[in-house]
């Protein structure tokens, strides 16, 4: 067959470990998942009573333009709904960002270590990637800035960052960002957005008036509990979005996905309530990491990337026998560190109880 060239030796992303797969490899009942950043509390309990007491039909089609979720998202965000493109997650923003934007002749640019699927899709398309290196878990983004020519189409930044957890201060990005051609779109990955906490970030939203070339993207899958619904969106300019519409598969989010995540974006009380669960959650990882002597980024996120001093492979694989799940920096490209997500006050005790056994046992 006459398969893209691309898709040679191509390996499918591979997520964190199923629970029920660890639960039949090591025979244990109880396993707990801290390796995809998704919420410990789960979703809004309002989403929750309407899953109980609402039947959908789900025999006809959803609503392509998802319309009251965009007239939700446009009202919360004061934006017009012809900025808004909504994805089956935001991995499938990526997709249509990458189909839209990248080929072979064209380049696209990224921190490392940052979230893949922006290199794995780039690579689909057979454009140049080029990676730059983080400096202590940030993006560079004066290299990355260097690093763009008159062949480069997007430019992704992810704030924060995925998976050190750093978030870029306000000043630092509108100094990248004026330094950027306005014919190369700025993708701001914003999956974390909720959980920012660090004084020097400011809203985002102005970023897309001032810079037109800005797009901005999130996510309903990591605060907003609803990972396997798979809604994120983009928020840009109405002409970026027009461009990219025709791009997008047409019933790319569900009825019931659209719903849900309207419901849980009404119910900010109960984000804010996990953003400060989070936030005391991180501390215990914090205080961990200081008198184990263990280096780790500041997180603004719901997850904290450490570095174990150990083969973060085996720390992975030991903390697996005893029912946590969690991410090895190998498979990130980070050797010695871990990303574990933050997970309830009782998760995160136990974990960093078997952390500190296992840390032990590797000297
Ligand atoms: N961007 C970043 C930085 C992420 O960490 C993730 C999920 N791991 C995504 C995008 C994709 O999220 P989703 O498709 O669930 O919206």
């Amino acid at each position: 067959m006459k398969w893209k060239q691309q898709l040679d030796g191509m390996q499918a992303y591979k997520p964190g470990k199923p629970i029920e797969e660890v639960q039949r490899e090591f025979g244990l009942q109880e396993v707990v998942k801290l390796a995809s950043n998704e919420n410990p509390f789960g979703c809004s309990p309002k989403v929750t009573a309407y899953l109980q007491d609402n039947a959908v039909n789900h025999a006809i089609y959803p609503d392509g333009y998802a319309q009251n979720l965009r007239t939700a998202v446009a009202n919360y965000l004061g934006v017009k709904e012809t900025q808004l493109l909504f994805g089956n997650g935001s991995d499938d923003i990526i997709t249509i960002l990458t189909r839209a934007l990248l080929y072979p002749g064209v380049n696209t640019i990224m921190a490392d270590p940052s979230f893949s699927q922006y290199w794995h899709n780039a690579d689909i398309e057979g454009a140049e990637v080029r990676k730059i290196p983080c400096i202590n878990g940030a993006h560079d983004l004066n290299a990355m800035a260097a690093a763009i020519d008159d062949k480069t189409s997007i430019v992704w930044v992810c704030s924060p960052n995925n998976p050190t957890g750093v978030v870029i201060a306000d000043n630092d990005l509108r100094a990248f960002l004026a330094k950027v051609p306005s014919d190369v779109l700025v993708v701001l990955d914003e999956a974390y957005i909720e959980y920012v906490t660090h004084p020097e970030h400011k809203n985002t939203l102005p970023l897309i008036e001032e810079y037109p070339n800005v797009l901005l993207m999130r996510t309903f899958s990591k605060a907003y509990g609803l990972a396997s619904f798979r809604v994120g969106y983009a928020i840009g300019q109405p002409e970026v979005i027009a461009k990219l519409d025709p791009v997008r598969a047409p019933f790319n989010n569900t009825i019931l996905s659209q719903t849900v995540a309207a419901i849980a974006l009404s119910d900010q009380d109960y984000l804010q309530a996990c953003c400060e669960a989070n936030e005391k959650g991180k501390k215990q990882y914090v205080e961990f990491c200081e008198k184990h002597n263990l280096t780790y980024y500041p997180s603004d996120t719901n997850f904290i990337f450490l570095n174990t001093n150990a083969d973060s492979d085996i720390v992975f694989h030991e903390l697996m026998k005893r029912g946590f799940i969690i991410r090895s920096g190998n498979a990130l490209g980070t050797p010695g560190f871990i990303r574990v997500t933050i997970g309830t006050e009782a998760q995160n005790e136990a974990l960093l109880g078997h952390l500190e056994t296992v840390l032990k046992e590797q000297g």
